[in-house]
């Protein structure tokens, strides 16, 4: 994405990616594209294959054992739509129109440090086993585990995080929806989701223990599972298919202090990790990307840094907006946060009692009645809806 908007600008760039192309375009994740994140691809004329194959969305589904009901997000709030367009079709896209625009791109290039050269004004990447990278800039796109941001906290800045203390089993299925809708199932067994990507292909969720092994979970036991907790009994049987992919994701979220410093500026999961709740870090990316565009043309073409100098106050607002429903939302769809776990980060302990293994305590109790109440007023008050619809469409 960032490559495109540079090249668009003039800027000649080089991507450094340490897979290979198949890799890259086979690795299925988001699906959920924010009306911002249509707006920037269609403006930069990147956005032709999910304009011609994604698909809109503006309800999704909540379901308990009081029932279910549909909320029309695309008629509350700021009226936005999701588009559907699953992400490696967008990076397909993307490499492509990067391509065709004669832009460089090195697949199996890993690199394995960033080194300012102060005097020089300029910054040096290495790659693993092949030729150095020298620049005037390196933006690091390369994920919350890349080398980008390991040398930006190496410098010493700090890090925000929070660990949601849950995990899901994220499976897709060579199944065809089975739901008009994003569905969100709460159940005392642990949340279940269900998210159209294709006319072929869906994501599911299932909440499941830290620590779980995917390997635990046969086709058989992902199916019943989602069945008893997306209730088919009382609201209709689920589309069947093959399980394509299932992996353990588990809920984290952090924030880098300043996303950026010199000639080294991060986006996207590099310059912060979102969990999956809200479905937002894709679009982050999107918006760090064109952010980050920006102030390099400022600094490159017109050698002004203020847009650089800028990056961190233009980002981390709407960031943690972006953070804040996400958290809304775990809070939703598990139940609120287990208060003991407040400023650690090591990820042990279990959740907030809505899992299938635990027995439920007084605080697990607590904790559901919260959930139900938030449910309920997302069914009942307009208020709320839009509320909803602002954040959940909203970057
Ligand atoms: C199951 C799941 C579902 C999700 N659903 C959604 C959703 O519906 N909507 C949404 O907005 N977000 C969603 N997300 C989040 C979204 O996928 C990420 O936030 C997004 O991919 C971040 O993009 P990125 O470019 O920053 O990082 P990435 O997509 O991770 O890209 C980083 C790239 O850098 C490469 N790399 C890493 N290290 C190096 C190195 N040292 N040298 C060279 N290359 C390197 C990697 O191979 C990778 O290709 C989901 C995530 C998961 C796991």
């Amino acid at each position: 994405m960032l490559g495109n908007l540079l090249l668009d600008r003039g800027i000649d760039c080089v991507i450094l990616e340490r897979r290979d192309r198949v890799a890259v375009e086979g690795r299925a994740r988001a699906g959920f594209l924010a009306a911002h994140s249509v707006r920037v691809l269609t403006e930069h004329g990147l956005a032709a294959g999910l304009l011609a194959r994604g698909k809109t969305h503006t309800s999704c589904l909540f379901r308990s054992d009081r029932g279910e009901f549909t909320l029309d997000y695309g008629k509350s709030g700021l009226g936005e739509p999701h588009t559907v367009y699953p992400q490696q079709e967008l990076v397909r896209d993307l490499i492509a129109e990067y391509l065709r625009r004669g832009g460089e791109i090195r697949f199996g290039a890993e690199a394995e440090e960033v080194a300012e050269d102060a005097a020089g004004g300029r910054v040096r990447v290495r790659v693993r086993g092949g030729a150095d990278v020298t620049g005037r800039y390196v933006a690091g796109c390369d994920g919350h585990r890349g080398t980008g941001r390991a040398a930006l906290t190496a410098r010493g800045t700090r890090t925000a995080r929070w660990d949601h203390g849950v995990s899901w089993l994220a499976v897709l299925a060579a199944a065809p929806p089975s739901l008009e809708a994003v569905g969100y199932a709460l159940h005392e067994r642990g949340f279940a989701g269900h998210m159209a990507r294709t006319a072929t292909v869906t994501r599911y969720y299932l909440q499941c223990p830290r620590g779980t092994d995917p390997a635990d979970w046969s086709e058989d036991r992902i199916w019943a599972e989602l069945a008893t907790r997306l209730r088919t009994a009382e609201f209709g049987p689920l589309r069947h298919g093959p399980v394509l992919e299932k992996a353990v994701v588990d809920l984290r979220s952090d924030v880098l202090e300043s996303p950026g410093a010199g000639r080294l500026w991060l986006a996207g999961d590099a310059a912060g990790l979102i969990s999956p709740s809200a479905a937002k870090g894709a679009n982050l990316a999107v918006l760090q990307a064109e952010l980050l565009a920006r102030a390099l043309e400022g600094a490159l073409a017109h050698g002004d840094r203020t847009g650089l100098a800028r990056y961190a106050a233009d980002c981390l607002p709407r960031v943690w907006r972006a953070h804040e429903f996400s958290h809304w939302m775990s809070g939703l769809l598990h139940g609120p946060a287990d208060p003991h776990r407040e400023g650690t980060d090591s990820g042990t302990g279990t959740d907030s009692g809505t899992d299938s293994g635990t027995g439920e305590g007084d605080a697990a109790r607590y904790g559901r009645a919260l959930q139900y109440a938030r449910l309920e007023s997302l069914r009942t008050s307009r208020t709320h809806q839009d509320f909803f619809a602002e954040n959940y469409t909203g970057i």
